[in-house]
């Protein structure tokens, strides 16, 4: 399961989970929109509301492809915990709901709840086609409400070339410290990509 991008180089890819604040999921959206800076969202469909209100900002850039929509289950209930058909209809219902809502296949990437997985959870994602479980390296600590000075301590000590960083569509923090962020991004001469840029780029 990777927590890095693989190979040598001096890449990011910036992953962002869940979706309980709307504000900060359009926040994240107008960021990517005046920066360029590319992102993997992995949404629960439990939050769909707070996505489809800002498809205006969000449409555009998953078109374009510098948006990348991931599959995190529909309800983020731990994987470990339930059934082989509990984990898909967790990931299908889900994939429906961001087919219908984004119109784009979020196959093969999907993010275990709380990173929680065992072989037998891997086994029952690939049996619906998710065979990506993609892990990360560094983590910003957002899904809880800690604040923006903390983020950037984070966000300092893990934005690094090959990483795959983890935030989070919860609280409001990460939006103070957008600019810096975007700073350190370029200080450090990295090139941000989604896990399909990486992982599928284009022939
Ligand atoms: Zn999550």
């Amino acid at each position: 399961m990777p927590t890095a991008l693989p190979g040598s180089g001096s890449f990011l890819a910036w992953t962002v989970d869940d979706g309980a604040d709307a504000q900060v999921i359009r926040q994240y959206g107008l960021f990517a929109q005046r920066t360029g800076i590319r992102l993997t969202f992995f949404v629960n469909g439990k939050f769909a509301a707070h996505f489809e209100q800002n498809l205006d900002v969000l449409g555009p850039l998953v078109e374009s492809g510098q948006l990348q929509i991931a599959n995190h289950t529909y309800s983020h209930t731990a994987l470990t915990s339930l059934s082989v058909q509990g984990v898909h209809d967790e990931l299908m219902s889900n994939d429906q709901w961001i087919r219908a809502a984004f119109g784009v296949q979020p196959a093969p990437y999907f993010r275990a709840p709380y990173g929680y997985y065992d072989q037998r959870v891997l086994d029952a994602a690939a049996g619906v086609g998710y065979s990506r479980a993609v892990q990360w390296y560094g983590s910003f600590a957002d899904s809880s409400n800690i604040p923006a000075g903390q983020i950037l301590d984070l966000a300092q000590q893990y934005v690094n070339a090959q990483g795959i960083v983890i935030g989070h569509l919860n609280y409001p923090g990460i939006i103070e410290v957008f600019d810096d962020v975007a700073a350190l991004i370029e200080q450090r001469g990295l090139e941000t990509v989604t896990l399909a840029d990486y992982f599928m780029p284009p022939a």
